[in-house]
């Protein structure tokens, strides 16, 4: 069975490592690709960040600081503590000495003329993750929130906004610089249209999953895909389960809570994206067309992320 998830950062790091965790504990798991949104992606200090995908990249090479959430274990920083002395901005944004490395490999690369996708690629041949991860595309196509800055309305970068501000300037709206232009990664459709199982993972629903959505052609190509796709939601109770996805969904008018997000996403079968849609044990959904489950979602450890998969895989009727 092929199976293409699409994923956030860390949300969708960890229900990767589960999925890999299913498939190599007997599940039936041929490949595993991720498309993984990139419109966190910013260039600072003349290096090409990649937030998501290498949050993914990361966990799933066993390389990622578990505690802090985002990097690498036994990150140093005396690069960061010199360019502050420089008085070099932006000083909000911690970039550690190992992780610098990455930028700078891809950086380089992608200045000689690769597209991201070919310098994920030359990635992974150091970081051995067992899934194939595509950047949604290979466009330059960055997350911008509008929000009331000094009694004006300014768009500033995602980034900026999430990790400079905490996302606790209230979000106006969210503004994808460059999606006009941008098309889907190198290996993207064909990943959805070859598909046995489509899952959308428990990411960010605002700026992970509806970021990859909106690229043209993924939306489109997971609608029309003939495999079943099953969501399973980032939200439990009444709030994102970590993290700050929580100051996102208002701003697009979506309740937060596990049946306000699957009816965001719809069904299929009325122009939506879902067959299926897990929430929480003890949450409820109502969402026409589509088969909802209430099972255990909190991913503890690989094995419960890997039996939320199995339950993915048996709503799929697979
Ligand atoms: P980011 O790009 O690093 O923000 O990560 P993602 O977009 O992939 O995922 C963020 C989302 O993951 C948040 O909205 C969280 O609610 C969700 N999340 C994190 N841990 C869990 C978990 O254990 N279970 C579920 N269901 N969702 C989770
Ligand atoms: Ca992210």
């Amino acid at each position: 069975m092929r199976i293409t998830v699409l994923a956030g950062g860390i949300g969708g790091a960890k229900f990767l490592q589960g999925v890999r965790h299913w498939a190599t504990t007997g599940g039936r798991a041929d490949e595993v690709t991720a498309i993984v949104n990139t419109g966190d992606d910013v260039t600072m200090h003349g290096l090409r960040i990649c937030p998501d995908l290498d949050s993914v990249m990361y966990t799933l090479a066993g390389a990622a600081d578990q505690e802090r959430g985002w990097g690498r274990a036994e990150e140093s920083w005396r690069i960061k503590d010199e360019l502050a002395v420089y008085g070099a901005e932006p000083t909000w944004f911690g970039l550690g000495d190992l992780d610098i490395a990455t930028h700078l490999v891809r950086t380089q690369m992608l200045a000689a003329g690769y597209p991201l996708s070919d310098v994920t690629a030359a990635l992974l041949q150091r970081w051995h993750t067992g899934v194939r991860l595509l950047p949604m595309t290979d466009d330059r196509c960055e997350t911008h929130v509008v929000v009331e800055l000094d009694g004006a309305r300014k768009a500033i970068h995602f980034q900026e906004w999430w990790v400079r501000y905490r996302a606790k300037l209230p979000a106006l709206a969210f503004v994808q610089v460059g999606l006009d232009t941008a098309v889907a990664g190198a290996g993207v459709l064909e990943s959805l249209d070859e598909a046995d199982l489509i899952l959308i993972a428990p990411s960010n629903p605002v700026v992970s999953v509806d970021t990859i959505l909106n690229v043209a052609g993924i939306r489109e190509a997971v609608q029309n895909a003939s495999a079943p796709v099953v969501g399973l939601s980032p939200i439990i109770g009444t709030a994102p389960v970590r993290g700050m996805a929580d100051s996102c969904l208002p701003a697009i008018g979506v309740e937060t809570s596990a049946e306000g997000v699957g009816r965001h996403y719809g069904a299929r079968s009325s122009g939506g994206v879902l067959d299926a849609w897990l929430v929480h044990t003890g949450d409820t959904a109502e969402i026409d067309g589509v088969t909802v489950l209430a099972r255990q979602l909190l991913m503890s450890d690989d094995d419960v992320t890997a039996g939320m998969v199995a339950d993915a895989v048996r709503v799929a009727g697979l």
